[in-house]
């Protein structure tokens, strides 16, 4: 497509982007802007980040530019950093070879490397514009603008899957999806971010695949989570990552509870999602540690009510136990960063103590640095079962904004009308607790 054929200008393109491309140009190199970003352009979304192409190698791209840091392992690339902005440039990339079968080709070109099902667990062959091209994962990934001559190339019939709004995998769906599993949330995710549907091929290896989704390294799996439920769209990426059979493979202790589509489960889970989805889109500050605590919530309680049941442990220690092991499980398929997981552990804590408001309780608790977290966790919880958790949630809506006289008010007809009950001062006497009244 030449520059009449296609929308982009380079007003459409960052500056810091075609300072890149013109340097390498300039050295007599060949580079274009490709993937995510001609895709979005030339559907008139704003793109979220500039990738370039090009045949020079990462120690060419290097002698260029003084910004230039050289990162990746499974793919080498350079980052050209300006400021907060960082152009991303990657090698050509050519076709996978088996290292093992083919004694033929040149060692120094064999560094793509499979696994057992197929995974390509080491990938950095150089190659020709057209194997880069291929090797990208959907059709509309692979449009390659230059700006020596303005145009765009379409290797794989990109902007007609954009015309037919599917996405659409390049070659053949179950060996991409084998050679990178992840593929398979891309497809989810792109569905999603773009307004598509998944094309009839492209989606029917998902569902007998998904599993394969337990070789991907926790690590990248955090992060591509992030992105499936940080995107703005995450109550409906989560739908559509169920109906394909996704949810399993990444959350194996939440699968079970979703096999209703009207559990209270789902329902805690979809409203928690909506909730994450409407402040992103208001720009309000979101937390993983939320979505994480929501996910695991009914599995924890669960596996704490099991706890009790077989092993005879208070409500508290099986609780604990119980935590430590839903994280400790979920980590083997998604990491979890520590400063994460210490919030959702938090979190789940206050869900214990919030019942108990008496004496110093209540205002102890509004000092908690996670106490509107885990406010707002109650919240949703009290508007998915309703009520005494519904009433309490409100009890607290009221208390953390009344001046203190009604606060004490409120504390005295608690204990009024419940006084003696569950969390009341007669239970603290019976069981003294270990780590000081408020532990
Ligand atoms: P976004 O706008 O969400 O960033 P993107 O298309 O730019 O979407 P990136 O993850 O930034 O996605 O990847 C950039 C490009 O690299 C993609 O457009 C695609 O061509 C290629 N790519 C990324 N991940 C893969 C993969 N797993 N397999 C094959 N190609 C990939
Ligand atoms: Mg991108």
């Amino acid at each position: 497509m030449t520059r009449g054929e296609h929308g982009i200008s380079r007003e459409d393109i960052s500056a810091n982007a075609l300072k890149v491309m013109y340097r390498l140009n300039g050295a007599g190199f060949e580079s274009y802007l490709v993937g995510g970003c001609v895709r979005d352009i030339l559907m008139g979304h704003e793109p979220k980040d500039f990738d370039v192409a090009t045949n020079a190698t990462p120690e060419q791209i290097k002698g260029l530019f003084k910004n230039c840091r050289l990162i990746g392992r499974r793919f080498r690339l350079a980052h050209i950093v300006f400021g907060r902005e960082i152009i991303e440039v990657a090698t050509f990339r050519g076709h996978h070879q088996e290292s093992d079968e083919d004694e033929n080709v040149p060692k120094a070109k064999v560094v793509a490397k499979r696994d057992s099902h197929g995974q390509l667990v080491r990938d950095n062959v150089f190659g020709s514009i057209e194997e880069d091209a291929e090797r990208r994962d959907f059709t509309f990934n692979a449009m390659y603008y230059s700006v020596a001559d303005f145009t765009v190339t379409d290797f794989a019939n990109g902007l007609a899957a954009i015309e037919k709004r599917e996405v659409e995998l390049i070659g053949d769906p179950e060996t991409r999806y084998r050679e990178d599993p992840v593929r398979m949330l891309r497809a989810v995710r792109f569905a999603v971010k773009l307004g598509m549907r998944i094309e009839e091929k492209t989606a029917e290896p998902i569902k007998p695949l998904a599993n394969l989704l337990q070789n991907i390294p926790p690590a990248r799996l955090f992060e591509e989570t992030l992105k499936l439920f940080l995107s703005g769209k995450g109550e409906v990426t989560f739908l559509m990552l169920h109906e394909y059979g996704l949810i399993e493979p990444l959350f194996p202790q939440l699968a079970p509870f979703l096999k209703d589509e009207n559990s209270r489960e789902m329902q805690f889970v979809r409203r928690v999602l909506a909730n994450t989805d409407e402040r992103i889109n208001s720009n309000q500050r979101v937390t993983p540690a939320f979505l994480y605590a929501a996910l695991l919530w009914y599995p924890v309680e669960e596996q704490s009510q099991h706890l009790q049941s077989e092993s005879g442990l208070n409500a508290h220690d099986a609780f604990n136990i119980a935590s430590g092991e839903v994280i400790s499980r979920q980590t083997q398929r998604i990491m979890i960063p520590k400063r994460f997981s210490t919030v959702v552990r938090d979190i789940w804590i206050l869900q214990q103590r919030l019942p108990k408001r008496f004496g110093r309780r209540a205002f102890q608790l509004l000092t908690h640095p996670k106490f509107r977290a885990g406010y707002d966790f109650l919240l949703v919880r009290g508007q998915v079962e309703g009520g005494d958790l519904l009433e309490l949630a409100q009890w607290w809506t009221h208390f953390q904004h009344a001046d203190n006289g009604k606060q004490k008010g409120m504390l005295n007809a608690l204990r009024k009308s419940e006084g003696g009950a569950k969390g009341g001062p007669r239970k603290r006497k019976r069981k003294p607790a270990k780590r000081g009244p408020d532990a």
